[in-house]
C-alpha cells in the first residue's frame, strides 16, 4: 500500500496541476494521496496560496476525488504554517510548520529555509548574533505550533538544518542542538501527532538525510512516537521519493511499524 501525504501544486509553489500529480500517483500504484496546500500567510506572497486559490483548490480537489475515487483515494489536507491566521476546518488533516521565525512586534518575518543569506540575517538580528538562539528559538517555536495547532503530522521537523550542509551556521551536533530538538519532540509526542519522515530536502539535493536526522527519530522512537514518509514533493517525479531508503532507516532505529493514508484515512502498516 504506497501513499504520500505531503504534496504541493501550482495553487502555491508546486510545479504541476493537482491532477497531473493524480495522474502521476496512478501511473506508480499509489492507493492514497493527499495534497497539502501551503496554508495562505499575509506576508508571503511567493510560496503560499492567496485566498483565492485556496477556494479553488478546495474545489479542483474535489472535482479530483469525484472523478478518480474508483482509482484512488484522494484526500485535501492543508500544510499549515504557524503564522497562518487561516481556518483550518473542512480539511482531512493537517500538517503544521515552521517556516519562518519572527520578530512580531516589528512585523518583520525571517525565512528559514529560502536563502543562506536570509538565515545568516535572521541569526544576525532576530537572535543577537547566536547561532544557538536561533536554534532554540526554531525548536522553542516547532513545540509552541504544536501545542497551538495540535496538527495531525508535524512537518519536517527540523527544517532548520536545510541550508545547514556542513554545520555552515550552527553545530548539529552540540548538546544544545539535542537539548532543544529533544525538548520540542517530548511536547509534540504529548501534543499526539504523527512525525514525517521528509525526503524532499534530499530529493532536492539540499541534504543527502531526510528530516528529521536519524538521532531525533531514535529520540522519538524512545518516547514511542508513531512516523508517516512523506515526499513534500513539489513536482510529479518527486512523488514518493527515497521511500525505500526511509523505510530502511526506520527499520534500522527500531520502528516497527508506519503510518500510511488509506481509503479510510490513516492506518498503519508494518515496515
Ligand atoms: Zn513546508
Ligand atoms: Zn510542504
Amino acid at each position: 500500500m504506497l501513499s504520500d501525504a505531503h504534496i504541493h501544486t501550482d495553487f502555491c509553489d508546486g510545479l504541476n496541476t493537482a491532477e497531473e500529480m493524480v495522474k502521476a500517483a496512478l501511473e506508480r500504484g499509489l492507493c492514497a494521496l493527499g495534497f497539502s496546500g501551503h496554508s495562505y500567510t499575509a506576508f508571503d506572497e511567493d510560496c503560499c496560496m492567496s485566498r483565492a486559490a485556496t477556494g479553488a483548490y478546495r474545489q479542483e480537489i474535489a472535482r479530483l476525488k469525484a472523478k478518480y475515487h474508483r482509482q484512488i483515494a484522494l484526500f485535501c489536507g492543508i500544510e499549515q504554517d504557524f503564522f497562518s491566521c487561516e481556518p483550518t476546518e473542512g480539511y482531512a488533516y493537517i500538517i503544521g510548520s515552521v517556516h519562518y521565525l519572527a520578530d512580531t512586534e516589528n512585523k518583520k518575518y525571517y525565512t528559514i529555509d529560502y536563502t543562506g543569506s536570509q538565515l545568516c540575517q535572521c541569526i544576525a538580528e532576530l537572535c543577537g548574533g547566536s547561532p544557538e538562539a536561533f536554534v532554540q528559538k526554531y525548536f522553542a517555536q516547532v513545540a509552541q505550533m504544536a501545542q497551538s495547532l495540535r496538527p495531525d503530522i508535524i512537518g519536517h521537523f527540523d527544517l532548520l538544518r536545510k541550508l545547514n550542509a556542513a554545520d555552515r551556521f550552527f553545530a548539529e551536533n552540540s548538546p544544545a542542538y539535542r537539548q532543544a530538538a529533544q525538548a520540542a519532540l517530548r511536547v509534540c509526542a504529548q501534543a499526539g501527532c504523527l512525525l514525517e519522515l521528509n525526503t524532499g530536502g534530499a530529493y532536492r539535493g539540499y541534504r543527502q538525510d531526510f528530516y528529521p536526522a536519524e538521532r531525533e527519530l531514535a529520540y522519538w522512537r524512545s518516547l514511542g512516537g508513531e512516523v508517516i514518509i512523506t515526499s513534500d514533493a513539489h513536482e510529479a517525479a518527486a512523488l514518493c521519493y527515497g521511500f525505500d531508503e526511509a523505510r530502511q532507516l526506520l527499520k534500522e532505529v527500531g520502528f516497527e511499524r508506519q503510518a500510511v493514508l488509506s481509503a479510510r484515512g490513516f492506518t498503519y502498516q508494518g515496515l
